[in-house]
Formats: C-alpha cells, structure tokens, sequence
C-alpha cells in the first residue's frame, strides 16, 4: 500500500468514506504559502481553486494577528471589547449606507439561517425563492432548499427554484429570455402565496457560482428583486462566494449588479481559513429582530475572529488586491475567450473577476467527462483547478486573491497543454 492508500484506508476508518475528495488519487498536502501548495511528496502545485485562503495560503499578516490576540485575549461578546468594534465599523464602510448592522456568525450557513429567521419574523411569512441549482449551507433549513446537492431533504413546500437562464446557451433574443423568467418568476410568487406560505425572501447569490456562472439576459435581477418586493419580501444577497473583492471591480457581488439588498450573508474568505461569517443588514431590521429575540452565538464575534477580520481587510488594501483581481481576471478572461474560439468543445467562457471558467460540450450536450478531464490534466501538471455547474460541465478557476500575474502564465500554459491533448 502506498502511504496515499494507508491514509484513505484510516479516513475511511474515521470520517467514513462519502467524505468527498478531490481528484482520482487524492491529493495529501502538508504545507502551503502564497498560492503554492507543497504535497507530501515535496512536489509543488499552483493553488487555482481555493477561494478560503483569500489573502494568500499562511499569510503572514493574518497569522501574527491570530497569534498576538489569542495569547492577549480571547472572549465571547457579553463583555466590551473595542477589537471587535474596530472590526464592525471597517467591514461596514465597506456596504452601501443602509447596510449598517453586522451579526457575526462562524459560518456562512450560521449566517443564511439567520437572515432567513430574520426575513422571516419581518415579513410574518415563510415563503423563500431560490435558484434552481444553488447552496447555501448545511442546516436543516438549509438543506430543504438545496437544489445543487444530493440531499434526502425535498425543497421545502414553503420554497421555489427559479431557473435562471444562461444566454451563452439561449437560441432567443435577450428580451425573450428576459420575458419568460420574469413570467416563470411571478408564478412562483404567486404560487407561495397562494398555498398561504407567502413570500418572505429570495435568497441567491449574484454570480451564481453553482450555476456555472451563466450570462444573464439584461434586466434578470432588477427584475427578480422588484417583483419580491412588491410582494413584501426581502433580497438576502449570498456574498460567500461574490464577495470581498473576487469580481474585481466591486468589494460586494450585489453592488456589481446593481441590487438592493436588504440582508448580505458572508463567509469562506473572511477569516482566510479561520472560520468566521456575517449577517450585514439595516438598523431597521436588527433592530426589529433583536428586540424580539436574544440572539447570542458563543464563538462568534471574538478578538480573535476580530483580529484575524480585519488583518484581511488590511491586506486587501494595503496589496490593492481587488484591482489586481480585476487586472489578472481581465487578462485570463481574454485567454479563456480565445480557448472559447479555438476549441469547438468549449461553448463559452464564463465568469468575471478571479471566478473564471469554461463551458464544455459538444453536439448541443454538456460535456462533463471532458471538463473532467481537463481538471484531471491539469492536475498532473501540477496546477489546480475544479469544474461546476448543473452538468458538471464548467471549468472552475478561483484562485487565493493574492494570484498575480506571475502566475496566471503558469495555469494558462497548463490549461492550453490539457485542452491541447483533447
Ligand atoms: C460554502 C457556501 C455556503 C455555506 O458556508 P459554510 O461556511 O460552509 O457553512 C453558503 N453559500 C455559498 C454560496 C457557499 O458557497
């Protein structure tokens, strides 16, 4: 047995063997710095995929704030501590005027079940429309509106999946496209209304990373957000994976597409590992919730979580990192759209900022084995990448924030090798 296979044998002794893992021989790293992994082998591997080390693998800055705080002081909220308000007042410069209340929770499903509890008890409602291929956590409330993943839970008589189209892929005209979701939509509206659910949000996050990053006919989301509140809804925008600066040109994924959001749910990059999420909403909101409700959460909101917070948003600042993800995601966006044009495998690229990928298929089918393929090549040339999307057919590259232009050679060299071998 190698020490690959011992070492599955005892995970598959401990965690139990649908514990998913990457790749057909799974990967075993024992250290990472920047955007460069070191396996247990001693070779390295470009980190293309990883969107939790936000400010680079092991970043120096984050670790001494982790470090300096939890041998200073570590303590739940009940007690005063100008850290953690520090911390509060920096991550709410970064939202639009309104979004001004922060509940910090450890985990972006901590913070999606709150905000529905919250949409919930203002609107005296239950009803919740999500995507037709999205995730956002793994609570029971939760899985009952997973459509994304296996989960024995049916979607909820209480939730709606709204199929959002994909204009690479749509033979009609954009205000056809438009015209039929907006139409589909309403009916979901009124359909929880009907069935006496009512509508109390629309959860979905602006990317729509699950989806495969489809292009949206102009006019989608406004469209969604003011028919759910003509409705009486609110819009909880999922940040977890279109914020902090991934799209390159906007701190918040909402502020890109021009939304208004009445309650924003954070989590992977935020604590650069360190497990750590948000629910950032209106005073009027937290308000109304907190009076009505002790919410406390023991982990969440510590100095530690604090610290290691703001240490994040320090670097992003101090390295520009937002800017350098719209640069390097512009450059691998030209490079991905000429792949688009030489293979006839590839339909379309897709993405924006460092949340970039690839479309395969072939015959008018989703070609899921060759975006498998390529990930496997990719692999074994030592940069990582995944794929994504209802058929599992879209290349996903979402690289550390920190990928530079030092890099972007590297896994694009790689990727014109692996789709060359097709
Ligand atoms: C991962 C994810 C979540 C859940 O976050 P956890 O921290 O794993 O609970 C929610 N929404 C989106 C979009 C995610 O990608």
């Amino acid at each position: 047995m190698t020490i690959t296979e011992k070492l599955i044998a005892r995970r598959n002794r401990t965690l139990g063997s649908h514990s998913p893992l990457f790749y057909n021989e799974p990967l075993q790293f024992v250290s990472a710095k920047g955007v460069w992994f070191t396996d247990v082998h001693g070779d390295r591997y470009l980190d293309g995929y990883n969107n939790v080390p936000h400010v680079g693998h092991c970043n120096e800055r984050v670790l001494r704030a982790l470090a300096d705080q939890a041998s200073t002081l570590n303590v739940h909220t009940r007690y005063l501590n100008d850290r953690v308000i520090d911390y509060a007042e920096q991550l709410l410069a970064t939202f639009d005027d309104h979004l001004n209340r922060v509940f910090f929770t450890n985990s972006g499903s901590e913070a999606n079940e709150l905000a529905l509890r919250i949409a919930r008890q203002h609107t005296r409602s239950k009803g919740v429309i999500v995507s037709d291929f999205s995730y956002h956590g793994n609570t029971s409330s939760l899985a009952e509106l997973t459509t994304a993943l296996d989960t024995q839970e049916s979607l909820a008589d209480h939730a709606r999946a709204f199929h959002v189209p994909d204009m690479d892929l749509e033979t009609r005209d954009e205000a056809a496209v438009l015209a039929t979701a907006l139409t589909e939509f309403d009916a979901l509206i009124t359909s929880l209304v009907d069935s006496g659910h009512g509508v109390s949000a629309c959860l979905f996050d602006s990317l729509f990373s699950s989806e495969g990053m489809p292009r949206l006919p102009e006019g989608l989301i406004s469209g969604v957000i003011d028919r759910i509140h003509a409705a009486g809804g609110l819009v909880i925008a999922d940040e977890v994976q279109s914020g902090f600066g991934r799209t390159g040109t906007h701190m918040w994924g909402y502020q890109r597409v021009g939304m208004v959001a009445d309650l924003v749910t954070l989590g992977k990059p935020m604590g650069n590992g360190h497990p750590m999420a948000a629910v950032v909403t209106s005073e009027a909101l937290l308000e109304e919730f907190g009076s009505a409700n002790m919410f406390f959460n023991t982990f969440a909101g510590n100095p530690v979580s604090a610290a290691v917070g703001e240490a994040v948003l320090r670097e992003m600042a101090d390295r520009d990192l937002m800017e350098q993800a719209r640069v390097i995601g512009a450059s691998a966006s030209t490079a991905f759209n000429e792949f688009a044009a030489r293979y006839d495998f590839i339909r379309s690229a897709k993405g924006v900022g460092t949340f970039l990928g690839l479309d395969f298929g072939v015959d008018g089918a989703p070609a899921p084995a060759l975006a498998k393929r390529v990930v496997e090549s990719m692999k074994a040339r030592k940069v990582l990448i995944s794929r994504v999307g209802p058929h599992d057919n879209v290349l996903k590259v979402r690289p550390p924030l920190t990928f530079s232009s030092k890099e972007l050679p590297i896994l694009l060299d790689a990727l014109q090798a692996s789709l060359d071998e097709i």
